[in-house]
């Protein structure tokens, strides 16, 4: 699906028998984080990745009201980020194929045992993989288990954190608007991408997941869009959390997507 997430597994890992490399890895520790690499002489790398992981982690939990509930992911509870040093031993450890065009594969399981996966020859890692994949994982872990958030919602919070990725995919969007590519509102709430298999769709669904979380945030702000996280925590279904958010603004989906349209073409 989309090309940062080639190669890239964030999905329960099965630690079989066959574990070939348990015996031979480093561990480096920050304040929410737990590095797992393989070669001594990728120590300063691993310390990169820490800082990077970090100043990730106050930026998420910034932007959707989960600081506000104060430090998660300390001590034991600690998130294990695992670099393998390759993409075959990534494969072999993972215990997955071959993925053509890969996506996230997530697993729910993953989510409870807090790891991110990938392996060091992966450019993109720290500047996108890592972000988004985190921003998944917070995401949920503030949310709680039971909240029936939109899927378009959660990947237009998870790509806001890639680096230099937001007004390309509004430009992407704008020209997809253009065309009238855009998937209307109704079926982008239930829309479960992971089952789609028609590429464009799916570089609509991401662009214009993404446009829509970033036009809340600029057109009415950070404090309303942390209430708004903050209500879809408390369990309330997406549209009255919108409504109790955007009063008098939106309230409906449909005019939700109305004056996104009019952002978009402005
Ligand atoms: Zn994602």
């Amino acid at each position: 699906m989309k090309k940062i997430f080639l190669f890239f597994l964030f999905g329960v890992i099965i630690f079989s028998a066959s574990r070939l490399f348990a015996q031979n890895f480093w561990e480096e520790k920050s304040e929410h984080f737990i590095l797992e690499y393989y070669a001594q002489e990728d120590l300063d790398s691993a310390k990169r990745v820490l800082n990077r992981a970090e100043e990730y982690y106050h930026k998420i939990a910034y932007q959707i009201g989960y600081a506000r509930y104060g430090n998660f992911w300390t001590w034991n509870d600690r998130v294990r980020i695992i670099v393998y040093p390759d993409q075959k031993v990534f494969m072999m450890e993972t215990q997955q194929p071959f993925w053509a065009k890969g996506s996230a594969i997530r697993h729910k399981k993953l989510f409870e045992q807090k790891k991110i996966v990938s392996f060091k020859q992966d450019g993109d890692f720290l500047t996108t993989i890592l972000p988004h994949e985190m921003a998944h994982l917070i995401w949920l872990d503030f949310l709680g288990v039971g909240r029936p958030v939109p899927l378009w919602f959660e990947e237009g919070i998870a790509q806001l954190f890639e680096e230099g990725y937001e007004q390309k995919a509004l430009e992407i969007m704008k020209y997809f608007i253009r065309e009238e590519k855009q998937i209307g509102i109704d079926s982008l709430m239930t829309l479960d991408i992971n089952n789609e298999t028609e590429i464009l769709k799916v570089s609509v669904f991401y662009a214009q997941s993404l446009s829509i979380v970033h036009f809340l945030i600029k057109a009415y702000g950070t404090q309303s869009f942390q209430q708004l996280c903050g209500y879809l925590k408390d369990g309330r279904p997406f549209v009255e959390a919108l409504r109790a958010t955007y009063t008098n603004q939106i309230r409906s989906i449909e005019e939700l997507e109305k004056k996104w349209l009019i952002y978009m073409k402005s």
